[in-house]
């Protein structure tokens, strides 16, 4: 159970979780903070927490659990703002998708990686943003990663871990180096895709009425075009290393196809896609 939970951007996932815990009785208490009093009376309106402050230091005042959902690039000054204010004995815990870089944000504001910071990160989520795209079933069902360092407190791991499952996922840990490769394959590099692909498309579009006969695989496979930009700004930036990998592995795989088709070979084209259908027939999801 929870006191006081802390949630510092109340946008999708931060809301979405304070909702979680409402629902399944593991909060008393939820207090929100970020940047705009508007969003926030917004999340207090919802019923998404029951109060905020806007100075971050004094919002983490009496908080058990402080979990940051703020945009990567936003990490830094986050972790900053609170460290010197952290009650005794509080875990602190976040939700970016990329890990090394929020590690080394917690270690530039604190001097060390401390013992009371467990980096997460659910994978879950919708392109949606903000407090009024929150629903308390985010989490239902979906993996959530958790990437301790040596200095973790393992007893900090376990409060995190609890609050996860409280919200409905299934908890594993990971490598942060190997969380970032991970998800630089299958969340990073198909996001980066699709944005490349529409702006691309919606240049040529300029001249030709091609959306007018985009439709069902289109919209499919270009549905995450419409996530935050900004938030993947910062992914591709936070993550850079991995990322610039899969990419250039991609880039190698995407000429291959371009080859076949140019020396119309058939039995080559087959073969991609039917290696591709079957290993996409593998996987539910
Ligand atoms: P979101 O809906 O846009 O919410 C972000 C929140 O952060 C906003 O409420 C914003 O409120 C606040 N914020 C921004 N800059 C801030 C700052 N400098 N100080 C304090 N608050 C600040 O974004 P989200 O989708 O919840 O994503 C949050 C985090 O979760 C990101 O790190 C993202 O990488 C990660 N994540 C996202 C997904 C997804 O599918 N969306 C999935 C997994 C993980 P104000 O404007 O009022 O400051």
């Amino acid at each position: 159970m929870i006191e006081r939970l802390c949630v510092i951007g109340v946008g999708l996932i931060g809301g979405s979780l304070a909702r979680a815990l409402r629902d399944a009785g593991h909060v008393r208490e939820i207090v929100g903070a970020s940047r705009d009093p508007v969003h926030l009376q917004r999340a207090v309106d919802l019923g998404v927490i029951d109060h905020f402050d806007t100075d971050l230091a004094a919002a983490v005042q009496g908080a058990d659990m402080v979990f940051v959902s703020v945009p990567l690039g936003a990490m830094g000054t986050v972790f900053r703002s609170i460290s010197h204010a952290l009650p005794e004995g509080a875990v602190v815990t976040d939700g970016g998708s990329a890990k090394a870089s929020v590690v080394a944000d917690i270690n530039a504001a604190v001097g060390k990686v401390p013992a009371w910071f467990v980096p997460g990160h659910p994978i879950a989520g919708t392109e949606q943003s903000g407090v009024e795209a929150s629903f308390s079933s985010l989490y239902q069902d979906r993996r959530v990663i958790l990437t301790p360092l040596d200095e973790t407190d393992p007893a900090a791991v376990d409060r995190v871990r609890s609050m996860w499952e409280a919200a409905g996922a299934t908890v594993s840990e990971m490598e942060v180096a190997h969380h970032d490769e991970v998800l630089a394959a299958t969340s990073h590099l198909p996001h980066a895709l699709a944005y490349t692909l529409v702006e691309s498309l919606a240049r040529m579009s300029e001249q030709r009425e091609i959306f007018e006969y985009a439709a069902g695989g289109f919209r499919d496979f270009t549905r995450i075009a419409s996530s935050d930009p900004v938030m993947w700004r910062d992914i591709c930036l936070a993550n850079r290393e991995a990322l610039l990998h899969m990419l250039e592995r991609f880039s190698h795989d995407l000429n291959n196809l371009s080859d076949a088709i140019q020396a119309n070979d058939g039995e080559r084209i087959l073969q991609i896609f039917s290696d591709a259908k079957s290993a996409r027939d593998g996987f539910s999801g």
